[in-house]
């Protein structure tokens, strides 16, 4: 799909997109950098590119397709970095967690004969780093890609159809709205997870074990999400401020209506909203997006 494709970031989804890459040729080279040169020559020892780079600016040298898989907080300054070498009629992409903040960082650096079409798989494990990787990742998930009005439809008609060969089904949303969204989908349930584990991680000794040894009840899955990496996430909540905050106050109304709920042995409230989430489960098993099976589906190499 493209002679050349530059990775800037190689962690869990940059080298995820090496293997699948790979595996479906869609690159004639791949050109792999990194902030550090231990992850680079891990990257190197995975054979995961053609080419390595500790400079972002030589890796995308006459690279028709830049993905830059970094934290979202340092998209900016790569984007700063990688401008001056940017092949005329490049496709800039990226794969972070949250999309106005990520325009808006690398906008202003770019040059206008590029073509930025900012993209987010929704797909993800609680591994970081270049061995987390596996060609699978993306496969039956979805690919949301955020350009804006203005970008050339033929780079989005060609980033799209790269996302479909890794496996993905793809939705063109704005950057905005993706935010709102995935507010709620991913960003509140990882701040909920980190939340209920540091409140059981400050507990004192006896009762922590006890929670530890008695994790299935409920909490070993959410100590799974407060796995994830710290970087990633402090740098999702500081750029996507708003849209969490917005759904963190409707979620706080609606705990305290529950709170209040318990209080008052209103039984009837609590079995209504129970009935209903049960339907939204069903809904994520009817589309595919998780299956009916003990433990969540989940194998143990995931666990
Ligand atoms: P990761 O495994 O922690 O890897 C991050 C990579 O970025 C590492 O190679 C790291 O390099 C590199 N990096 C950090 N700062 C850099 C800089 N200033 N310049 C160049 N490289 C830099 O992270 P990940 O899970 O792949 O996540 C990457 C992006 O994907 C994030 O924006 C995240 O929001 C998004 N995402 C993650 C998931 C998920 O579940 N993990 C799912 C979908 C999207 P060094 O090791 O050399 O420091």
């Amino acid at each position: 799909m493209f002679d050349r494709v530059a990775l800037i970031g190689i962690g869990l989804v940059g080298s995820s997109l090496a293997h699948v890459m790979r595996r479906e040729k869609l690159a004639g080279s791949i050109c792999i950098s990194t902030r550090s040169e231990e992850t680079l020559k891990r990257a190197e020892d995975l054979n995961l590119g053609d080419a390595y780079e500790i400079d972002p600016a030589k890796a995308v040298i006459d690279a028709d397709c830049v993905i830059i898989c970094t934290p979202v907080g340092v998209c900016g300054d790569v984007a700063a970095k990688i401008a001056p070498n940017l092949k005329p009629g490049a496709i800039i992409s990226d794969v972070g967690s949250v999309k106005q903040s990520v325009i808006e960082q690398m906008k202003p650096h770019l040059p206008d004969n590029v073509h930025l079409v900012p993209g987010h798989p929704i797909a993800g494990t609680e591994y970081s780093g270049p061995d987390a990787g596996f060609a699978n990742l993306f496969e039956n998930r979805w690919c949301i890609l955020t350009p804006e009005s203005e970008t050339d439809a033929s780079a989005v008609e060609r980033l799209k159809s790269f996302w479909e060969k890794c496996g993905s089904e793809v939705e063109i949303m704005d950057a905005r709205h993706h935010d709102l969204v995935l507010a709620i989908t991913s960003h509140l349930p990882h701040l909920i997870a980190y939340n209920i584990v540091g409140t059981a991680n400050d507990l004192e000794a006896e009762t922590r074990s006890e929670v530890i040894k008695f994790s299935a009840s409920g909490f070993r899955d959410f100590t799974r999400i407060a796995a994830s990496d710290p970087t990633m996430w402090r740098d999702v909540f500081v750029h996507n401020k708003d849209a969490v905050l917005e759904t963190l106050g409707r979620f706080s109304e609606d705990l305290s209506t529950l709170q209040r709920a318990i209080r008052r042995g209103d039984g009837d409230a609590l079995f209504d909203l129970f009935t209903r989430t049960r339907d939204i489960r069903r809904s994520i098993i009817e589309q595919g997006q998780d299956v009916d099976a003990p433990n969540f589906g989940r194998d143990s190499a995931e666990d």
